[in-house]
C-alpha cells in the first residue's frame, strides 16, 4: 500500500522508516524493509503495525546501508502474516523487491515457475515477480534490464520496487496503473507511492508516466517505457504549503 525506496549519504533504514510512517494514513497490515549491504541483502518483515518492525529493528538492528527499500502491505492475495509481507526475494536471495497493486496473471506465472522447479514462500501474487526479476538478473546482471524483461510478462496494477545483493547503489521501480514519485534531493534519490514519503527532504520531484521504469543510483535518475525507449518523466515542485 505504501512503497519507499532511496539510494544515497543517508542510513538507508531511518529514511525508508520514516518514509513508512509519513504513508501509515494510507492504511497497511504488515511492514517491511529490505536494505543492501556487504554483498547481500538484509530483510525483515513484520505482520501488524511498524511498530512491530520498529521493535524487532531495535532487537536486531540490521547493518548500515546507504541503498533500500521499504513497504506497507494491504492484502489482497494472501493473509496478513510475517511470510505475505513484502519484500520478496528470489530463490536465490540476490533479488528483493516490493510491491502495490494486483498481479493479475500471478496464477499462470507461478505454476509456469513451479514447474521449472522454483519454491515459493508465500501465498502472495507479488512473489511471482521476485522469481521473475531473480531469473532475469541472473542472465545479465542488469537489474533495469531485468525488470524491462519482466514488466513485458505481468498484467494488471502495479508499482514494483526492487534492489539486487550485489549492486548496493541502484533501486529499480516500475509502473502501471498504480502511483510512483521520484525525489531528487543533493547526491540522494528516493522513489515512493507519494511525496509525503520524502518532503522532508526534498521538494524537487518527477512524476513517473504510465508504463515506466526508474533506475535510480549515485550516478542521477534514469527513465524509459516498458519498450525500453528512454524518456522524461514530469518534472515538478512540491509545494511547501503542502509540504509543512
Ligand atoms: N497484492 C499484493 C499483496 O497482497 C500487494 C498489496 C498491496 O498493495 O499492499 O501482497
Amino acid at each position: 500500500c505504501g512503497i519507499v525506496g532511496y539510494v544515497g549519504r543517508r542510513g538507508a533504514v531511518d529514511v525508508v522508516l520514516d518514509g513508512l510512517r509519513r504513508l501509515e494514513y494510507r492504511g497497511y497490515d504488515s511492514a517491511g524493509v529490505a536494505l543492501v549491504h556487504g554483498g547481500g541483502l538484509e530483510v525483515d518483515k513484520r505482520a501488524g503495525k511498524l511498530a512491530n518492525l520498529e521493535a524487532a529493528l531495535a532487537d536486531h538492528p540490521l547493518p548500515e546501508s546507504f541503498c533500500g527499500i521499504g513497504h506497507t502491505r494491504w492484502a489482497t492475495h494472501g493473509v496478513p502474516s510475517d511470510r505475505n509481507a513484502h519484500p520478496h526475494r528470489s530463490s536465490d536471495e540476490r533479488i528483493a523487491l516490493i510491491h502495490n497493486g494486483i498481479i493479475e496473471n500471478f496464477g499462470q506465472l507461478r505454476a509456469e515457475l513451479e514447474g521449472e522447479g522454483i519454491e515459493f514462500s508465500s501465498d502472495t501474487d507479488t512473489e511471482v515477480a521476485a522469481h521473475l526479476l531473480g531469473r532475469e538478473y541472473a542472465v545479465d546482471g542488469d537489474l533495469t534490464e531485468a525488470m524491462t524483461r519482466v514488466c513485458a510478462r505481468l498484467e494488471g496494477a502495479f508499482t514494483l520496487l526492487a534492489v539486487a545483493a550485489d549492486d548496493p547503489d541502484t533501486v529499480v521501480g516500475a509502473r502501471r496503473n498504480s502511483p510512483l514519485v521520484v525525489g531528487l534531493g543533493e547526491d540522494e534519490y528516493f522513489l515512493a507511492s507519494d511525496v509525503a514519503a520524502f518532503i522532508a527532504y526534498t521538494t524537487e520531484a518527477i512524476e513517473l508516466g504510465q508504463d515506466q521504469i526508474v533506475t535510480i543510483g549515485r550516478e542521477g535518475v534514469s527513465i524509459r517505457g516498458f519498450d525500453g525507449v528512454a524518456c522524461e518523466g514530469k518534472h515538478f515542485s512540491v509545494d511547501w504549503d503542502i509540504a509543512a
